[in-house]
């Protein structure tokens, strides 16, 4: 494991280095907060020991550039606080510290700390490689499920137009079951790639006009809308930070649901609006339509969950809100719904006003 020592201290830099060196650790030691960034840029690092009060750049502004980097594996981050600044673990926690250890340390333990710490790093690290592995598989697995997938739907295309009609009721019917089986299955897969591709095709974060977002949305959603002279409003929406297409596709799920989750007959209506509460903006799609049960109201987030499945009149994979929640929590934010069942749902969403800068929490 190669540990980062940032420890303006001499003295304290050079003791630290030399259990470190002693427990098996490979210890590279920077003199002051700033020189510490400079190497963490440069090389990689296991694992982060950061005095709090160096100069240039301290412990807590050194751990927060940490967890705003690009930076894919997991760095584990031990604070070294004084006396002075013990009461102020929270805010060195909250900056993204997993571990601190009280000045003048004892040497045991900064090192069960350290033991813990290098346990953690593992399972951070093998979590990441089968989530690489899973998505990888699914990516893959979905392409290749497309294929023979478009060499039914191309031959029964060809079969219905030469013997619908011309075989017997039964049949007729048994061609329409596979067509809806068909076109139910592409849109599983492509829903199911979707959500594999969500981490893979992750994009820097940006300024974004959530209104013209909207309004960019609502033109993609134009013959969905029309179809049922769906009525959609918004209100002045802020310009957030994050990931166009990753919020692109946020919207145009909860929109789409609300116009797709209507009882029959009914001309929706939908508004969107947003809310500064403290440091986050609370947004909100409100629909009209068919409500969802308290019980489901945690489950529907979930992948391939669906209430109204096969044999409803409503289609769909049960993907869309898992990709909502996936989009929401690499922002930053959470995700819930509310509803009365039958009255309407309403689905909320946070995201931070204050820039996050990270774009690699996929
Ligand atoms: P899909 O729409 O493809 O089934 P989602 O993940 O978007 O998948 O939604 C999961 C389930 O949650 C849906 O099958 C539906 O039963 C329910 N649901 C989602 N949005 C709404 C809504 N606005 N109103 C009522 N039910 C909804």
């Amino acid at each position: 494991m190669r540990i980062l020592l940032a420890e303006d201290d001499r003295a304290t830099q050079l003791r630290l280095a030399a259990y470190v060196k002693e427990w098996g650790y490979h210890p590279v030691a920077a003199n002051d907060g700033a020189e510490a960034w400079t190497l963490f840029e440069k090389e990689d690092f296991d694992c982060v020991i950061s005095d709090w009060m160096m100069p240039k750049l301290n412990g807590v502004e050194l751990i927060q550039k940490i967890r705003r980097s690009e930076r894919e594996a997991y760095v584990y981050v031990i604070l070294l606080t004084g006396q002075t600044e013990k009461h102020n673990l929270v805010e060195g926690m909250e900056a993204g510290a997993d571990d601190f250890v009280t000045k003048p340390f004892d040497k045991d333990e900064l090192r069960v700390r350290l033991r813990a710490g290098q346990r953690i790093v593992a399972l951070e690290r093998r979590l990441a490689e089968r989530n690489r592995e899973l998505s990888m598989f699914s990516s893959v697995a979905s392409h290749d499920l497309r294929e023979p997938l478009r060499t039914i739907s191309s031959f029964l295309g060809l079969f219905e137009k030469k013997y619908k009609g011309k075989l017997d009721q039964e049949a007729d019917e048994y061609i329409e079951f596979i067509m809806d089986g068909a076109s139910r299955m592409r849109t599983l897969i492509s829903d199911l790639l979707a959500y594999a591709r969500l981490e893979a095709h992750a994009k820097d974060f940006e300024a974004i006009d959530m209104n013209s977002l909207v309004e960019e949305k609502l033109q993609f959603l134009a013959r969905a809308i029309d179809e049922c002279q769906a009525k959609i409003t918004f209100d002045s929406l802020p310009t957030i930070e994050g990931d166009r297409t990753q919020l692109s596709q946020l919207l145009q799920n909860l929109i789409g649901n609300g116009i797709k989750y209507r009882a029959e007959g009914s001309q929706p209506n939908i508004h969107i609006d947003a809310v500064a509460r403290d440091d986050t903006w609370v947004f909100s799609v409100a629909d009209d339509g068919i409500g969802i049960s308290e019980d489901h109201h945690e489950t529907i987030f979930e992948p391939f969950r669906r209430l109204h499945g096969t044999g409803s009149h409503y289609s769909g994979s049960g993907v869309g809100l898992s990709i909502c929640r996936k989009v929401v929590k690499r922002h930053g934010g959470r995700i819930w719904v509310e509803s009365n069942e039958p009255q309407g749902s309403i689905f909320y969403f946070t995201i931070p006003r204050v820039v996050q800068g990270d774009s690699n929490h996929a």
